[in-house]
């Protein structure tokens, strides 16, 4: 596995891989890896000839600039993950090569994504996602980019980016990796205590109570159920809502296929996000 920091050198191995016509599959993090990110890669690698892994902390798309210097960071031990996992190229550019003076992002309204949940609760991450990714397509210009279902509106914005910047690459979307607990893994996990981590875990069980709930109840009737048991417990919840998987209008009267419970709570002072699909499509 070959490590590039410059985006120079990036954009040389990509006229190689084009002039030798590989297809490439790309997956974009934040480092801190584990296996939610290794599953991406392994379907990369299965999928594409070359794949390429950037592991680039965004200061644009933190809002809160404690939570940007907390975020874990470790290349040494994630390097040896992906070296695991069949990964070519690890892309650790500095934020000045991503962020140089001869480049800018398109601006994409994201309408009501911008809005609700996330866009609500962040202001400005998302436009930040969108110039990151936005310009690391710009260099590595992948055949596939992967991403996790776990950061459920995420995909929804980048998807929309993709059509609205007629940007030519297929968006892969890999099912959320959990812990034996139910606790979805998260780069910020490693933030949490022991004991932190099983107060966390009463996420994932509550969003599986709703799918059970939802034979019987209401969206709106679910959610505050869900509520009373996380006001109980020693989680801050940020926001649980119900949404149509591509609308992402609130559901509260009528479950519709694909309806989708997402939650944001603090466990201590980590924020942690998660989802899950309660009605089928
Ligand atoms: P991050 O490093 O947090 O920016 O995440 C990089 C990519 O990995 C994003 O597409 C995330 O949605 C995805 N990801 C993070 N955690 C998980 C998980 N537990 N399961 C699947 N994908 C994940």
């Amino acid at each position: 596995m070959r490590r590039i920091e410059k985006k120079e050198e990036l954009q040389e191995y990509i006229k190689w891989c084009k002039r030798h016509h590989k297809s490439i599959g790309f997956v974009p993090t934040m480092g801190a890896l584990h296996q939610g990110h290794i599953s991406l890669v392994e379907q990369s690698s299965l999928e594409n000839d070359i794949t390429i892994v950037s592991i680039f902390v965004n200061p644009a798309q933190f809002n809160n600039s404690e939570d940007l210097k907390k975020y874990p960071r470790n290349l040494a031990k994630d390097e040896i993950l992906l070296g695991k996992a069949n990964c070519n190229v690890v892309f650790a550019p500095s934020v000045e090569d991503i962020y140089s003076d001869d480049y800018e992002a398109q601006l994409v309204d994201l309408g009501i994504l911008d809005e609700t949940l996330e866009g609500e609760f962040r202001p400005g991450h998302f436009d930040g996602v969108v110039k990151v990714v936005q310009r690391l397509f710009q260099l590595v210009e992948p055949d596939r980019s992967y991403f996790g279902r776990k950061d459920f509106q995420q995909v929804a914005v980048i998807k929309r980016m993709v059509d609205v910047l007629k940007i030519p690459v297929i968006i892969r979307v890999g099912d959320t990796i959990r812990e034996k607990s139910g606790l979805a893994m998260s780069s910020r996990n490693l933030l949490l205590t022991e004991e932190e981590k099983t107060i966390a875990e009463i996420i994932s069980q509550v969003l599986n109570q709703i799918k059970t709930w939802s034979d019987e109840k209401s969206p709106m009737e679910c959610i505050e159920k869900a509520k009373s048991i996380i006001t109980k417990s020693q989680l801050e919840l940020e926001y649980l809502e119900i949404v149509h998987p591509l609308t992402f209008e609130k559901l509260t009267k009528l479950w519709v296929p694909g309806a989708t419970a997402c939650i944001v709570a603090y466990c201590g002072k980590v924020r942690l996000i998660d989802n899950m699909e309660i009605v089928s499509i």
